[in-house]
């Protein structure tokens, strides 16, 4: 306890010296373990209390039959609704302010840092709230290249939020195995001293893939001294435990809505050795890193829904895994020629896997534990959404339109599965509120859903956008 107290009061201390220290060369890093007890403390603060799990154990989304689509959005754990529903009423005031209602303010957000640290293996001083996912990689990704300019690397199966920040700083993006594992061979040869940047997501959100993050970040060290390293762990705090995987990283971004609270609150570890340009200025706030009153019901709810996916992640682990084999084993017990994504003894990045790959069966343990993504030869996934929607099914997709036509996901792009099969694809993604009720009802309607599509329709190059596709991919 006296070295985090410790650490903790150098961080308030040295807020100047921190944000004009200079771009070091990291240390090996180190594993962080939280100490149990200051997670206890941490997560029993009145204003943040975690009940001891879902309320609802047998309840997914009311009124919806099978909500498949938890890679999307995850439901608001009903502990995180309580603990924000104050601070969206009688508690208004500006955390910034200097009279007692501000005070109250600022101790719930202090609260709820030291329980995101704990969750991400972080100090508290490191923690900087933002509206999310894509502002927490945005700011990661350009406040590292306005500060140090520099070359900035990625993974090809990066989320948008990263790879169109790489792309348009003319950043090096590094091929992927068949599997979705980021190529180290070409990741060793992208990396060279004018390297400021590198970022690899640690679970991927369209086909679940976990990436070694200690054999990168051991690469990074070695042969791009002066990069930061940043992972996107936006899909994976409720699946892995992100304070010991990610402890040689400098940035990691999360986001509330992807492990039960709510939309547009997230979050940006920036470790004291990592400095940044912030991209919003003016209010001083987050330690000049990121300026504007913050979201102070959002952030205590992301708290409270941090220490309780933490808590119950070993279950929620177990017992969502159990249900998501179940649903994509039966799918391709039931129709067999699907193709689970991601054969990891595949490695060919340009082979079409129609043929040989014919109801193959993958090894998962790569893979988070809620998702399950499948090829359909000789359909188009949008038309089956839409049967799917039919019977309360809902799911996604792995396509996105832009500019009126159907474009493959860059993902399954990036894993060199063929175009007219990435048409195909399938996301079945299940969260910690997913019901076996919601897996016998997918297993009920899918198989018949996809039958009815290949016998009625003739598969074709899809050339324009349905009305009901999504405008941007990569959720
Ligand atoms: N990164 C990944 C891996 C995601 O899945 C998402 C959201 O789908 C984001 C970033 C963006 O997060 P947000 O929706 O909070 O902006």
């Amino acid at each position: 306890m006296a070295s985090a107290q410790a650490r903790t009061s150098a961080h308030a201390g040295s807020r100047t010296a921190t944000a004009e220290r200079s771009y070091e060369r990291p240390t090996r890093p180190t594993r962080r373990l939280i100490p149990r007890h200051r997670w206890r403390r941490a997560t029993s603060r009145a204003l943040l209390r975690p009940q001891a799990g879902p309320r609802h154990p047998t309840g997914s989304l009311p009124g919806v039959p099978a909500y498949l689509d938890h890679a999307a959005s995850t439901p608001m754990r009903p502990e995180a609704i309580e603990a924000m529903l104050p601070w969206l009423t009688e508690r208004h005031a500006n955390p910034s302010g200097a009279h007692r209602l501000a005070r109250d303010a600022r101790r719930a957000l202090d609260d709820a840092r030291e329980v995101m640290a704990c969750a991400l293996g972080a100090a508290p001083g490191e923690i900087v709230f933002t509206s999310g996912g894509t502002e927490a990689d945005n700011l990661a990704v350009l406040g590292t290249a306005d500060r140090h300019g520099g070359v900035l690397v990625c993974a090809a199966t990066e989320h948008h939020a990263v790879l169109e920040p790489v792309e348009g700083r003319g950043g090096r993006v590094v091929r992927v195995r068949a599997d979705g594992v980021i190529d180290l061979d070409a990741l060793t040869e992208a990396l060279d001293d004018d390297v400021t940047l590198v970022s690899v997501m640690l679970a991927n959100n369209e086909v679940g893939t976990v990436q070694p993050i200690a054999a990168i970040a051991d690469l990074v060290r070695d042969r791009a001294p002066a990069a930061v390293l940043h992972t996107d762990a936006v899909q994976a705090l409720s699946w892995l435990d992100v304070a010991t995987l990610a402890a040689p990283v400098d940035l990691i971004s999360v986001s509330a809505h992807k492990f039960g609270g709510p939309k547009g609150v997230g979050a940006l570890v920036v470790r004291d050795r990592a400095t940044l340009a912030a991209r919003q200025i003016g209010g001083g706030q987050e330690r000049e890193r990121r300026g504007g009153t913050q979201n102070v019901a959002g952030i205590v709810a992301m708290a409270t829904a941090a220490a309780a996916a933490v808590e119950q992640r070993p279950a929620t682990v177990e017992r969502i895994g159990a249900r998501r084999d179940r649903l994509v084993d039966g799918l391709l017990a039931a129709v067999p020629d699907l193709i689970e994504t991601g054969r990891p003894d595949r490695d060919l990045p340009d082979r079409d896997l129609t043929d040989r790959d014919l109801g193959a069966v993958v090894d998962r343990s790569g893979r988070i534990a809620g998702t399950g993504h499948l090829c359909i030869p000789g359909i188009e996934s949008e038309a089956l959404l839409f049967l799917l929607e039919e019977r309360e099914v809902y799911a996604s997709a792995g396509s996105s339109c832009s500019s009126g036509a159907m474009e493959p996901s860059h993902v399954l792009a990036a894993m060199g599965i063929a175009r007219q099969l990435a048409f195909g694809s399938l996301r079945l993604s299940l969260g910690w509120s997913s019901t076996d009720a919601e897996v016998d009802l997918a297993l009920e309607v899918l198989p018949p859903a996809i039958e009815r599509l290949r016998r009625f329709a003739e598969p074709t190059q899809p050339t324009t956008a349905s009305t009901t596709a999504p405008i941007s991919g990569g959720v």
